[in-house]
């Protein structure tokens, strides 16, 4: 079976071609300066020679042709006709309170991602117009799924959801604590069970995603319990650009300071600040480990800054659950980094976590288990794949 999965921004569209019954990538790329000129579609076949195609793409249909014109393409196309594609699973952002799961879309389901514009007003319409793109280039019948960023900490207690404003603010504007990197925190938790050969109802697990945007969840017994990232994910441990908590009497005292609006203060916070803002150096941690190694203090300062707050996140989430079996690291940083993820496991072993720094060290991108086998509680590396999760997801609902 054939899932095409589309990730699509205001103006641009990612996409992968599933043979998902053999766990293969037939085709992928991205479709980029979509409705802004000069736009491209960048095409890699499995196997062959990347394929860059300049042509202009007004809108989001016009790119979603332009993919699956490229996907049939008799010369370095990878399948004869887009009835092979069985289902679109599309990456959305915001499901607010209404989905812990993913759906295959109707006009309810298109109705709730309106409904979430405010919630995710970068993404939700975006991706409401490539679903839309999608159902008026693809032969009539062929099912949608929405994957939520949000659904899988749709769990949570209101003791963890809500935030300490005038309650008549949810009811008003549902605002509350949703999460996000939900299909990433999903994927990984469950894989990591299985990789152990455990139960997920058994064990209650720390998921690490350090990327551009880093998040924790803390998951029991397979449930999101508690997350790091808010009504936004501008919330928890500072990122690339984005500040992370802050006491939020800080935005009123600079918006007055610098006489900045609501939308220059979002910028500042969501744009300029981070380990970007802290360093001057880079939002890359590739590029921060490089600088602080030829002695910049910043760069370090950012880096240190940022361990130490994920290692805050890892003791509240195992104090929520009362204890931690399992702690995961994933994603770019996650995934890479052994300085990155020994600094933030350094000082748990009251916690019962011990490193196992020869395992840990110039381990990347690969299933394993960096704690030593004394360690109380296992120290992983799971490699993250959010298309694959929503190619599985999307899958598993078509079938
Ligand atoms: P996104 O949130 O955009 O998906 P990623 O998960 O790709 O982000 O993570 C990006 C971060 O991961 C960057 O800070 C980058 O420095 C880091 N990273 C990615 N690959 C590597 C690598 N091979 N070695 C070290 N760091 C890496």
């Amino acid at each position: 079976m054939n899932i095409l999965v589309i990730n699509c921004g205001s103006s641009s569209a990612k996409f992968q071609l599933f043979d998902i019954d053999n766990g293969k990538v037939l085709a992928k790329g991205n479709a980029e300066r979509i409705g802004i000129g000069n736009s491209k579609l960048t095409y890699n076949p499995d196997g062959g020679k990347a394929i860059v195609i300049e042509q202009d793409m007004p809108d989001h249909k016009v790119a979603v042709k332009m993919i699956l014109d490229a996907l049939v393409n008799p010369e370095y196309g990878v399948i004869a006709s887009v009835d092979e594609i069985a289902a679109v699973g599309h990456r959305v952002l915001h499901a607010g309170k209404y989905y812990s799961e993913s759906v295959i879309v109707n006009d309810d389901v298109k109705r709730v991602i309106r409904e979430c514009f405010p919630l995710g007003p970068l993404h939700n319409p975006a991706n409401l117009i490539g679903i839309e793109a999608c159902e008026s280039v693809l032969p009539a019948g062929t099912p949608q799924v929405a994957v939520f960023d949000t659904a899988f900490h749709q769990t949570m207690p209101p003791k963890a959801f809500m935030y300490a404003l005038p309650y008549e603010y949810y009811e008003k504007y549902d605002i509350r604590r949703y999460g996000f990197h939900g299909t990433s925190h999903r994927y990984v938790s469950k894989r990591t069970a299985e990789f152990l050969g455990k139960d997920p109802k058994d064990l209650k697990i720390i998921t690490c995603h350090l990327g551009n945007g880093s998040s924790f969840a803390a998951v029991d017994g397979g449930k999101c319990v508690d997350t790091s990232m808010g009504l936004t994910p501008l919330a928890g441990i500072c990122m690339g650009t984005r500040t992370g908590d802050i006491d939020p009497a800080i935005v009123p005292f600079i918006m007055n300071k610098e006489g900045l609006t609501p939308d220059e203060m979002d910028t500042l916070l969501n744009k300029k600040s981070g380990v970007m803002g802290i360093s001057g150096v880079s939002s890359d941690f590739r590029d921060l480990a490089k600088a602080a190694n030829e002695g910049n203090e910043r760069a370090q300062l950012a880096l240190d800054m940022f361990a130490y707050q994920g290692k805050k996140i890892i003791g509240s989430f195992a104090a929520a659950m009362g204890g931690v079996d399992v702690i995961v690291f994933t994603a770019g940083i996650g995934e890479n980094t052994d300085t990155m993820r020994a600094a933030m496991c350094k000082d748990l072993e009251f916690l019962g976590v011990e490193i196992d720094d020869e395992i840990n060290t110039g381990l990347r991108g690969k299933e394993a288990i960096i704690s030593k086998a004394s360690s109380k509680v296992t120290v992983c590396v799971i490699p993250t794949n959010e298309e694959l999760a929503i190619a599985q997801e999307t899958e598993a609902l078509v079938r």
